[in-house]
């Protein structure tokens, strides 16, 4: 049988090893210059115009955010049950309460309008998700918070050079969150960099990541130790210098899937967005397991299912599992993602589209 297609796959070169190598050979492997260059570096290459404090993962990253933009217990901030669990994670970790809203239908993103509609004397932020590598609808996000007093806080994990009317994600919020686990689509290991609005946030993301200290032994608050290596920062680095060819690669990737692939609705693109395809998600309407299913035994091809439950259903926020959010639950049913990351070749795209075509052809 032709080989299997993965879902996804990090690409890690001699760059990387290389750069691996300089640090443990340097004796000073944890956060030191290499750290301090890739918050630069990073900030530099997504035009971002603002600080970037790079921590040990993403989540961590959202924590660090949210404690400097001084949220905590008695504050509720508004975030998609259709996400990854790290976004509400990162609201219950700082004692707030994440409230829960629907998602527009094309984009997968935050529905301002379903945001609106959950809005209490105690909301203080809205969180949304640039997800699967689309940007969220932050023009009415934004109105919305201009509107009510509300902070933006981004969870770009996904979404590393997406942008929306030519501004970059990361660059609308009080922060902006990016993760650099292995399968997003660029990687230090694990890690994570947060875009800071002001130099005070910054600051206080670097005391949070730092036992609360900027000066040693003079601590200003509680803090935590989540500090990024020099060794996952000299990777950082490496994969800074090809995230964009990467990117332009999934783009191709996605327009050839587009173009061929019928009987199963494909992933639009909002007018004024850039999407990056972390994930190539597609909608089957009915089947969508059995259909995975057979794309593996019978093609060989990988598939993910992000997310087959909404985080509202999950057991640690059950306490919302009565909100109604039809748009979310028919998205958890119907959401299949293709491969479409770099590595998938021309013979691997086609193959793809047949087995996609062929399964949608006869579940109908
Ligand atoms: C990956 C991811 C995170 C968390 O990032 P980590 O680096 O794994 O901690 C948060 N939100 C979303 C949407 C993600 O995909």
């Amino acid at each position: 049988m032709t080989d299997f297609i993965p879902p996804a796959k990090p690409l890690i070169g001699d760059e990387e090893r290389a750069a691996v190598d300089r640090v443990l050979r340097s004796g000073m492997i944890a956060q030191g210059p290499e750290v301090k260059a890739f918050e630069e570096e990073f900030a530099a290459h997504f035009g971002l115009g603002r600080e970037c404090v790079a921590v040990n993962s993403g989540t961590s990253g959202q924590h660090l955010g949210l404690l400097a933009a001084g949220v905590g217990v008695g504050d509720e901030v508004i975030v998609p049950s259709f996400t990854f669990a790290a976004t509400a994670n990162s609201v219950a970790l700082t004692g707030a309460t994440p409230v829960f809203a629907d998602i527009e239908e094309g984009s997968f993103c935050l529905d301002p309008a379903s945001v609106r509609s959950v809005v209490t004397e105690r909301t203080v932020g809205i969180m949304p998700v640039h997800l699967y590598g689309h940007p969220a609808n932050m023009t009415g996000l934004q109105a919305l918070a201009e509107e009510l007093g509300l902070k933006i806080f981004e969870d770009a994990a996904q979404a590393h050079g997406a942008s929306l009317n030519g501004t970059p994600v990361g660059a609308f919020g009080t922060f902006g969150m990016f993760s650099l686990y292995p399968t997003k689509n660029m990687t230090s290991g694990e890690g994570g960099m947060v875009s800071c609005v002001d130099a005070e946030t910054a600051r206080l993301v670097r005391l949070y990541r730092n036992q609360g200290m900027e000066k040693q032994y003079h601590n200003e608050v509680v803090g935590l130790n989540n500090r990024m290596t020099d060794i996952h920062a000299a990777i950082g680095r490496e994969q800074l210098k090809k995230v964009d060819g990467w990117t332009r690669t999934r783009q191709e990737n996605a327009a050839f899937l587009s173009a061929n692939i019928t009987g199963v609705t494909t992933p639009p693109v909002a007018e004024g967005a850039v999407h990056v395809y972390h994930q190539y998600t597609v909608r089957v309407p009915e089947g969508r397991d059995e259909f995975a299913a057979a794309l593996k035994s019978e093609y060989n091809v990988g598939s993910g299912m992000f997310y087959p439950v909404p985080n509202h259903e999950l057991a640690p926020f059950a306490q919302n599992a009565h909100a109604d959010l039809p748009v979310t639950a028919k998205a958890a049913k119907e959401c299949l993602s293709l491969p479409v990351h770099p590595s998938v070749d021309q013979a691997g795209l086609e193959r793809i589209v047949e087995a996609v075509n062929a399964l949608a052809k006869a579940g109908a």
